[in-house]
């Protein structure tokens, strides 16, 4: 069953934090960046993650343009189609914010607890609550409860406090004020206080980072952000309390800013950009050399081979599994599979 079972997830991710690895999640939108994505797991004998949006959920969900309905059934066929691959792929959903909560994280947490009740494991091995546009109180309010009634049903809730710049999937902070891009050491203790005694968490703390892909010099991480919230709680709760840390934005950052945020305790670090332009890259490639196929032009009849989406499509997801494999071998996950 390589959709990891609560316990196994656990494993996981804390067999990466001691070992100062971290796994990627790649967010998807349909059947073919769930296959690019799994290929590239399979290949390396890498355990990963596939993550849905609100938006991904939504677009997969197709005339329902319901995004749980959309999530849900994506989510069933990872379980599906990955139930006898060598590898772990771990389930979550990725930002949704407090307006979306009903329309998403409730539907999915209510399917995930239906399951439960039959005996089964939960569909999501987690999901995402942003709050971070929020005062830190309000959303570690609604981050208590939604952890609250996640944590029996054996999912973790990852959480954001600071605000990820750029633009993502209809969120814009593109123009956010530059101290609510880096996560203050007293907000990871507030954080950390907020959720210990209710279940597991991963914390999307933030350091500069943004979503998106930028020319260098235009975006300035901060890893050491993390380093000193990280100092802080550890001060206070022993090294017992260190957090399990997310990485929004990954595309496009400096691979030795990666490799220094592993020793901060990022286990988990988000590719989506990259991966959306790795897909797109290969298709235009393919429309490029094959015009005269890909077209009936001038009364030609075009050439079946080149216009059956099978063709372009098998180039894309080979392309977007060679960014997933750079993305792993960053993270120092490649090859690290639990599945045995
Ligand atoms: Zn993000």
């Amino acid at each position: 069953m390589p959709v990891p079972d609560p316990k196994t997830f656990t494993r996981i991710l804390k067999t990466a934090q001691e070992n100062d690895y971290a796994i990627a999640s790649i967010n998807v939108t349909n059947s073919n960046t769930i296959n690019a994505a799994l290929a590239a797991f399979v290949e390396t004998k890498t355990d990963g993650i596939i993550q849905v949006s609100t938006g991904g959920g939504e677009h997969a969900s197709g005339p329902a343009k319901d995004m749980a309905l959309g999530a849900i059934a994506m989510a069933e066929y990872v379980h599906r189609i990955a139930a006898d691959l060598p590898i772990y792929v771990a389930l979550t959903t990725d930002h949704c914010v407090q307006d979306k909560v009903d329309k998403f994280l409730r539907p999915l947490i209510a399917e995930s607890k239906r399951r439960v009740d039959r005996g089964q494991e939960p569909l999501f091995n987690g999901h995402m609550f942003d709050g971070s546009e929020l005062p830190l109180g309000k959303n570690m309010e609604i981050s208590k409860e939604l952890l609250a009634s996640m944590a029996p049903l054996g999912m973790l809730l990852e959480v954001e406090a600071g605000v990820v710049g750029g633009e993502e999937d209809g969120i814009d902070n593109t123009h956010a004020a530059a101290e609510k891009l880096y996560t203050t050491p007293e907000d990871m203790v507030f954080v950390y206080e907020s959720l210990k005694d209710i279940g597991p968490f991963t914390f999307a703390a933030t350091f500069g980072n943004v979503h998106g892909v930028y020319k260098p010099g235009n975006v300035k991480l901060e890893p050491k952000i993390l380093r000193d919230g990280q100092a802080a709680v550890v001060a206070k709760y022993g090294p017992e309390a260190k957090l399990d840390l997310v990485f929004h934005g990954g595309s496009g950052t400096p691979i030795e800013e990666i490799h220094e945020t592993l020793h901060y305790g990022i286990i988990k670090m988000n590719v989506d950009t990259d991966c959306q332009y790795h897909f797109t890259r290969a298709i235009v490639d393919h429309m490029m050399k094959n015009y005269d196929g890909v077209l009936r032009i001038d009364g030609e009849m075009g050439d079946k081979k080149t216009y059956d989406p099978r063709s372009y499509m098998k180039k894309a997801e080979a392309s977007m599994k060679s960014r997933v494999i750079q993305a792993a071998t960053e993270l120092k996950s490649l090859g690290k599979s639990l599945f045995s």
